[in-house]
């Protein structure tokens, strides 16, 4: 029995061979036409002169192609290394880099930093490639070198085997029931690994995955009724607040299952979601590109659970480490440490790989550098990213609390705290706001923040903003505001 990605998309295409694997838009694969597609590619991949284990930068929307591409990696060996087109030249300069790549492969009118052989024509090296010669990469063979999102410094390659993908897979199952009757709408781009992962495990279980070219509310709404869909795949909370107004507008009856994670997921959005998808189990999850998914919470219509993000799925296990590496009392705030890894290190960097790792009683721990706390059952509550925290008078300020009151803030549409250096306090907790309306003092801000929070933690300065910088995924880029505001470092 071959369990392996290949293996299981190898088996569909057999037995349910005229099955819709991917459809996008008007374009749709079978399983046959989506497994000889894949073999074609990874053999005009192989023939370009690519050795197993060099790197295959993609810089691609979302398309039918592009999970083909995921597929041809995991039957040459050639790892991919996915990447936001949307990033600057410079961002995706770094990338290709600090990569390795030996290979682009990129959308038509998209630049590309010179010196890297660059394919554009997917349809010709798929219309040219020759059936693929055995060449079935083996479990340890590297499939995935995917970036994070570069919210706390620049971006890091997460390297994964192929074997760890697969033990993805079963995470997923074990937690969303993906089966061969399942139709998943994915929003998310599949340059992240979670809209990648989640799709993988829709075609290894033999599922349709319902992909958009780019995220649209009206659209995804439209899509669900069209196709029947029976899952989200994963959206991120920005996603769900624009689905949310249109949804009872459309038919989303088929539904029984929505999935969202990577960044802080507010309650009304969570209500909100709810309301607006009534059929359907709200999943929220922690996880990374490091390491997949970690907890998982199941909110359903009246039945919502507050703020935690779940306990630690099946086969995984959370410690909270304290500045000593010592756990942490029940309720206190601690690092977050996981294990098993899963990744098999960040590319290039042994010093950051062995900065996040711990070894505790034979056990390797890894952390993604979020503070959290969990309670008597084993619910886990994100505190903050520990390199957002503010020390200010010696006191240690999460800045994701103060968000939360400020967003509260009748003048405020969006806001984002962070620390500047300041003579007598180390740092001072500024409220970075942008606001349609009229802008807010200083006086009024900290007037509404201390009536909620302690004295500390209350902001001593205001600074408006057109726009708070974010990432695809929501995340607000810190590092930038306080660059821009300080001249601070990354
Ligand atoms: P970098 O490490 O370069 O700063 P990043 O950590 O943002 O990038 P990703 O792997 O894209 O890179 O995102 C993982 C992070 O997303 C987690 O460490 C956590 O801070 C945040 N996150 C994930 N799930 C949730 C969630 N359910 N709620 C809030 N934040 C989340």
């Amino acid at each position: 029995m071959d369990e392996s990605l290949d293996g299981m998309v190898r088996w569909h295409a057999r037995h349910r061979a005229d099955a819709s694997a991917v459809i996008c838009g008007d374009a749709r694969r079978s399983y046959s036409e989506l497994y000889d597609r894949s073999g074609r590619l990874a053999a005009g991949l192989l023939a370009t002169g690519l050795k197993p284990g060099d790197r295959v930068a993609i810089l691609l929307p979302n398309c039918i192609e592009y999970l083909e591409l995921y597929l041809a990696a995991a039957r040459s060996g050639l790892p991919l290394v996915p990447i936001n087109a949307a990033l600057t030249g410079p961002e995706i300069a770094y990338i290709l880099e600090d990569s390795g790549a030996a290979l682009v492969i990129a959308a038509d009118g998209l630049d590309v930093p010179e010196g890297l052989p660059v394919i554009r024509d997917l349809a010709a090296l798929i219309d040219g490639g020759s059936a693929l010669e055995a060449v079935v990469p083996g479990p340890d063979a590297v499939f995935f070198q995917g970036y994070t999102s570069g919210t706390t410094g620049r971006p890091k390659g997460c390297v994964q085997t192929l074997g760890a993908f697969v033990e993805h897979f079963r995470r997923s199952f074990g937690l969303y029931r993906h089966d061969a009757d399942d139709v998943m709408l994915m929003p998310g781009p599949l340059f992240h690994e979670a809209p990648a992962l989640f799709s993988l495990a829709q075609l290894y279980y033999g599922g349709t995955v319902l992909l958009l070219s780019r995220f649209d509310a009206a659209t995804a709404l439209t899509e669900i009724g069209t196709h029947r869909a029976t899952t989200i795949g994963f959206a991120v909370p920005t996603m769900l607040d624009r689905m949310i107004p249109a949804a009872r507008e459309h038919d989303t009856s088929s539904l029984r299952s929505i999935v969202t994670a990577g960044a802080p997921l507010h309650p009304e959005t969570r209500e909100g979601t709810l309301r607006a998808f009534p059929t359907a189990a709200l999943h929220e999850f922690y996880g990374g590109t490091e390491i997949g998914i970690i907890t998982n919470i199941e909110h359903r219509a009246g039945r919502a659970f507050g703020s935690s993000v779940g306990t630690a799925v099946p086969g995984f296990d959370v410690v909270l480490l304290d500045e000593t590496d010592q756990p942490v009392a029940p309720g206190e705030v601690g690092l977050i440490y996981v294990s098993p890894i899963m990744m098999a290190g960040y590319h290039g960097r042994p010093q950051a790989t062995a900065d996040a790792t711990r070894t505790l009683d034979g056990v390797d721990w890894l952390t993604l550098g979020d503070l959290g706390r969990l309670d008597e059952d084993g619910h886990l509550y994100l505190v903050d990213r520990k390199s957002h925290m503010i020390i200010t008078g010696g006191e240690n300020v999460y800045p994701a609390e103060v968000e939360a009151v400020l967003a509260e803030h009748p003048a405020i549409d969006d806001v984002a705290v962070i620390g500047l250096p300041d003579a007598d306090w180390g740092e001072a907790v500024t409220a970075v706001i942008a606001t349609t309306g009229e802008a807010p003092d200083l006086d009024s801000v900290r007037t509404f923040a201390r009536a909620r929070l302690a004295g500390y933690k209350t902001p001593r300065r205001v600074v408006i903003v057109d726009e708070i910088p974010r990432t695809a995924s929501g995340k607000i880029l810190k590092h930038r505001l306080r660059n821009d505001l300080a001249g601070g470092e990354p």
